[in-house]
């Protein structure tokens, strides 16, 4: 599978260190917001991964500059089966437009993203005719939360007749926030008192001044995050059941809590129970991020060659290993 990676922040980089690992995928292109690179036989990780923040894989050999980086994957046309969208979607509109324009340049492949947005996963569901229509493929949600732990509750919810409750309680440790610097500015959108918008015009520096407040920590309740909309589609249970919240600290590499989703649920003899699912401690959020997205833009490009078309969320489908 020829894979394009847009967006070489902190997940871009890491799922392209991935790809590389992988024998059954190879990075054909990498796209940031002042350049791209392209080369069919393998753009190497190392040399992105090297890339710092606030410079451009347009500084890589084979790099090119342009303002219109993601015009220029769509061009490439045939030459890419998968794409992963590690762009910020801020604001949420902006996937979703991302999006539009490959349908609208007779792109015909295979798509994931790791959405968080409730509000921006609907419009994608929205997209769902025109993806058909353009024979592409596009699964969506398919990081951590929403991603790993959304298809975790769909399949814990096989042992109940009845789902009562679903928990996301995540833990996320980064030794800086500017590695990740969309997700920390989606992350305090959902604190009280923020919106996208609001996030989204903050400087660097009132970003280092507000985390400095707590020490580097967030800690966020009832976020407005997609596992509801996409359990509530896969017939799991209402999205009003479905709370999700964390802790993210930026100071450091350890996960501040364990992240565990525990699904509650009543058998078919009447039993209350609940199934948790927990994730290592020592993996971190690039790699329970990246490994499911690789993985389901596995099972779209495996959906593609079959001829099903449309947009599907992550807990709709399994997502396939990558050899
Ligand atoms: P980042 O800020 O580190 O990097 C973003 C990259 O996108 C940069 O390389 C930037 O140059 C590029 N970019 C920005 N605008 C662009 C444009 N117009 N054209 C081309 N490239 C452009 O981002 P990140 O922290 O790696 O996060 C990426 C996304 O992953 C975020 O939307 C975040 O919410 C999502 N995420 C999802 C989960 C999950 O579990 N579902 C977890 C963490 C992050």
């Amino acid at each position: 599978m020829r894979v394009a990676i847009l967006g070489a922040g902190g997940l871009g980089k890491a799922a392209a260190q991935i790809v590389e690992c992988k024998d059954e995928t190879t990075l054909v292109a990498v796209a940031d917001a002042s350049g791209f690179v392209y080369d069919p036989a393998g753009v190497p990780a190392g040399a992105v991964a090297q890339v710092k923040v606030g410079g451009s894989v347009a500084e890589l050999p084979t790099g090119q500059a342009t303002e219109d980086s993601i015009g220029e994957i769509i061009r490439l046309g045939e030459q890419i089966d998968g794409v992963f969208l590690a762009l910020p979607n801020l604001p949420n509109e902006f996937i979703p437009g991302v999006v539009t324009r490959f349908i609208e340049g007779g792109f015909r492949g295979s798509f994931v993203d790791a959405l968080k947005r409730t509000r921006a996963m609907e419009m994608m569901f929205d997209l769902d005719e025109r993806m058909r229509a353009a024979e592409c493929v596009y699964l969506t949600g398919c990081g951590a939360t929403p991603g790993l732990l959304t298809a975790a509750a769909a399949l814990a919810a096989q042992s109940f007749v009845k789902v009562e409750k679903v928990d996301i309680w995540w833990g996320v440790g980064i030794a800086r926030w500017d590695d990740y610097k969309a997700t920390i500015r989606e992350d305090i959108a959902h604190l009280p008192g923020y919106d996208v918008e609001r996030a989204k015009a903050m400087s660097d520096a009132e970003v280092d001044s507000l985390l400095a407040q707590t020490e580097g920590k967030l800690t966020l309740h009832e976020m407005e995050h997609a596992d509801d909309v996409m359990l509530e589609r896969a017939g799991v249970i209402e999205r009003d059941a479905v709370h999700v919240g964390g802790v993210m600290d930026t100071r450091s590499a350890q996960k501040p809590v364990s992240t565990t989703m525990t699904l509650t649920g009543i058998t078919f003899e009447g039993k209350r129970s609940q199934h948790k699912f927990i994730l290592g401690d020592e993996t971190s959020m690039a790699a329970n991020v990246c490994g499911p997205a690789l993985g389901y833009l596995k099972r779209a490009h495996w959906l593609h060659q079959r001829g099903v078309y449309g947009v599907f969320g992550s807990a709709e489908m399994m997502p396939m290993v990558v050899k």
